[in-house]
C-alpha cells in the first residue's frame, strides 16, 4: 500500500472538510491544528519507514511542523478560550518563528548532500535570487514595519519576511541543485513553494486575516504536501549525493536569472509609478549586490571556458602526438614486412637449386638397380623433397606477389580439360583415403586465361577437399556456365570451416580452427595465392561451409568466346 497516496487523499479530504465546517468554528481550528500536527509525525514517521541515510533533515522538518503546529494551537487558544486578540507579539509568534530555522536547517542539510562538484555555479545563481527577493521584501514589506510599534512589536513584524528570505533561500538551493526530481522532491518543493507564498500574501495584508480565511488552503497543503513528501519511498534519493552533471544553463535558469536582475529597476519603476518615495538606498545596494554576483558569474564562465579550452588544447596535442607515433610505427612496420619479404624470396630461391637437384638425383638412383629397402628410402626422400620444392615455390610465389610482381601469360584455354588433368591427378590420393572424387562438366565457353595458374587454382582446391575430408567422404569438381561467368565448384564433405574462420580464409598464413584442431598440415598459402590468381583473371574465389558438414569453393572466370563443347 502506498502510505503517501492514502496520506495524500487523507489530507485532501482533511482540507475540504475543514472548508465545508462553519467558519471559525472549534472544529474547524481542531481539523487544522490535526492537519500540521499529523505532517509533523509524517516527517518523522517517513525518517523511520524508509531509512534514509541522512535522517536528520527529516527530523528537523518533523520539529519545524511541530512548532508551527503548536503556535496555530496557541493562536487559536486566545479566540477560543482566553476569548481576546493574540498580542503582539505573543506566545504564537514564538513557536511559529522558531519553525523556520528548523526547516530551513533540514532543507540546507539536504542540500549539502545533493550537492555535487558544480557547486560554484549553482551558489551564484542562487545567491542572485535571494538578493533579488530580499530587496522586494526588504522595500514592500520590512521596512515599513520597522517603523511603527514597540521594538518587540518590530522585531516580531519584520521577523516573518526575514524567515521567508531565509526559508526562499534554502528552497532556490534545493531547487537549482542538480539531482534527480522525485516524487518526494517535487512535493517538497511545491510545500515550501506554498509555504513562502502564503506567507507573502499575508504579509502584504495582515490586517485582513481573521481566524479563518482561503489563504488557509494555502498553509493547508503545505502542511500535506510536505507529510507526502515525507512518507514517498524516493524522499530516500533525497540523500543520495547527486551525479557529477554540468548544471546546464537551461531556458528555466535562464529565466529566473533575468528575473532576478530585472528586479532592481522593476522595484524602482513600481515605486515611482505608485507615487512612493523612491528607496534609493536599497535599491542601489540590491542593485550594486545583484551586479557584483552577475560579476563573479561571468568570472566563472571565462573560467570554465579557458578550462575547457586548456583540455580541449592538451587533448588535440597528445591526439596528434599519438597518431604521429601511429605513423611512425606504421611505417616501421611495413619496411620489416618488406625485408621480411625479401628474406623469404632470397631464402626460397637459395633453397630452389638445391631442392632441384636432390629431386633430379633421387630420381636418377631411382632409376638405378637397387634392392626394395633402398628403393622405399628412396621414394621417401623423393617425396619429402618434392613436398619441400611445392613449399618453397609457394613462398617464392607470394614474396613475388608482396612485390606485385603476377606476371600472366594468357592463352585461350579449355576449362574442361584443365578440370580433367586435376582431377585425373588427384585420383590417386582420393583412392587412398576412400574418398568418392567426381566430376561433372558442362558445355562451356573457353576463357582468356593463364593455363599454368588456373590449374594451380585447381589442384589446390582439389587438394585441399580431399586433405580436410575424412576417409569414405565424397568431393564433387562440377564446371557450368551462368550470365557470361565459368564457375569452377569443388564441394566436399569435410570437416567444414566456422563462420569467423571463413572471413579471413584468404589471407596469408590463415589456417581455420577447424584444420589447426585436427593437425591436418598445411601452411595457409594456398587459398591466398588462389584468390590473387582469381582476380588477376577478373574473376574471384569464394567459400561457402558450414563446420562439421563440408565446405564448396567456388572459382569464377569471366568468358571471352562462346560456344566450345566440352
Ligand atoms: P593449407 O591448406 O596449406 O593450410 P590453404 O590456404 O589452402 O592452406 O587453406 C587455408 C585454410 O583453409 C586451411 O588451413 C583450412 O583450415 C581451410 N580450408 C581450405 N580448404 C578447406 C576445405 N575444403 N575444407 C575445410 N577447410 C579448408
Amino acid at each position: 500500500m502506498n502510505v503517501a497516496r492514502v496520506y495524500l487523499a487523507a489530507g485532501l479530504v482533511a482540507v475540504a472538510v475543514y472548508f465545508a465546517l462553519p467558519w471559525d468554528s472549534f472544529a474547524q481550528t481542531l481539523v487544522y491544528d490535526a492537519i500540521g500536527a499529523s505532517a509533523a509525525a509524517a516527517s518523522v514517521l517517513g525518517a523511520r519507514l524508509f531509512r534514509p541515510s541522512l535522517r536528520l533533515p527529516w527530523y528537523l522538518f518533523g520539529a519545524g511542523l511541530l512548532a508551527f503546529s503548536v503556535g496555530d494551537v496557541l493562536f487559536n487558544l486566545y479566540d477560543f478560550v482566553w476569548h481576546r486578540d493574540p498580542p503582539v507579539p505573543s506566545v504564537a509568534d514564538v513557536f511559529y518563528l522558531a519553525g523556520y530555522p528548523f526547516l530551513t536547517v533540514g532543507l540546507v542539510l539536504l542540500v549539502r548532500c545533493l550537492e555535487s562538484g558544480e557547486r560554484r555555479r549553482g551558489r551564484i545563481d542562487a545567491a542572485m535570487l535571494i538578493a533579488a527577493f530580499a530587496l522586494c521584501q526588504w522595500i514592500f514589506l520590512m521596512q515599513d514595519r520597522l517603523q511603527h510599534g514597540s521594538v518587540a512589536e518590530r522585531v516580531v513584524a519584520s521577523s516573518y519576511p526575514a524567515m521567508d528570505i531565509v526559508l526562499l533561500g534554502a528552497l532556490v538551493f534545493f531547487l537549482l541543485t542538480p539531482t534527480s526530481r522525485s516524487v518526494a522532491y517535487r512535493f517538497l518543493a511545491a510545500s515550501v513553494l506554498l509555504l513562502i507564498f502564503a506567507d507573502e500574501v499575508y504579509g502584504v495584508s495582515p490586517a485582513t486575516y481573521t481566524n479563518a480565511s482561503w489563504l488557509d488552503s494555502a498553509w493547508l497543503l503545505s502542511y500535506v504536501l510536505w507529510g507526502v513528501a515525507a512518507l514517498h519511498p524516493s524522499m530516500r534519493e533525497l540523500s543520495e549525493p547527486a551525479q557529477a552533471e554540468r548544471p546546464r544553463v537551461s531556458t528555466r535558469r535562464f529565466a529566473l536569472l533575468a528575473v532576478a536582475l530585472a528586479t532592481a529597476p522593476a522595484v524602482l519603476l513600481i515605486q515611482a509609478a505608485a507615487g512612493m518615495t523612491i528607496d534609493a538606498v536599497p535599491i542601489a545596494i540590491g542593485a550594486g549586490v545583484l551586479c557584483g554576483l552577475v560579476l563573479l558569474r561571468l568570472t566563472g564562465v571565462i573560467h570554465m571556458l579557458d578550462e575547457l579550452r586548456r583540455t580541449e588544447r592538451l587533448a588535440r596535442a597528445e591526439a596528434e602526438t599519438a597518431q604521429r607515433l601511429l605513423t611512425e610505427q606504421n611505417e616501421r612496420l611495413r619496411e620489416a614486412d618488406r625485408l621480411k619479404d625479401e628474406f623469404v624470396a632470397l631464402i626460397s630461391h637459395d633453397l630452389r637449386t638445391p631442392l632441384t637437384s636432390i629431386t633430379g638425383y633421387v630420381e636418377l638412383a631411382l632409376d638405378e638397380d637397387v634392392n626394395d629397402e633402398v628403393r622405399g628410402f628412396l621414394q621417401i626422400a623423393a617425396r619429402n623433397a618434392d613436398r619441400l620444392l611445392v613449399l618453397v615455390n609457394d613462398l617464392l610465389f607470394v614474396a613475388h606477389l608482396q612485390a606485385g610482381e603476377l606476371s600472366l601469360e594468357p592463352d585461350e584455354v579449355e576449362l574442361a580439360e584443365v578440370v580433367r588433368d586435376a582431377v585425373t591427378a588427384l585420383e590417386p590420393r582420393a583412392a587412398a583415403k576412400r574418398i568418392t572424387l567426381t566430376c561433372v562438366l558442362d558445355a562451356v565457353p573457353t576463357v582468356q586465361a593463364d593455363r599454368g595458374r588456373v590449374q594451380q587454382v585447381l589442384d589446390n582446391l582439389v587438394s585441399n577437399a580431399l586433405k580436410f575430408t575424412p576417409e569414405g567422404g565424397a568431393v564433387q569438381v562440377s564446371l557450368t556456365e551462368e550470365d557470361g561467368t565459368v564457375h569452377v565448384d569443388v564441394a566436399d564433405s569435410g570437416i567444414g570451416i566456422g563462420a569467423d574462420d571463413q572471413e579471413r580464409l584468404f589471407q596469408r598464413f590463415f589456417r581455420a580452427e577447424s584444420a589447426v584442431e585436427r593437425q591436418l598440415p598445411g601452411t595457409g598459402l594456398g587459398l591466398y595465392i588462389s584468390r590473387v590468381i582469381a582476380e588477376a583473371h577478373h574473376g574471384s574465389l569464394s567459400v561457402h561451409s558450414e563446420l562439421g558438414r563440408g565446405s564448396t569453393f567456388r572459382f569464377e572466370l569471366p568468358v571471352t568466346r562462346t560456344a566450345v563443347v566440352a
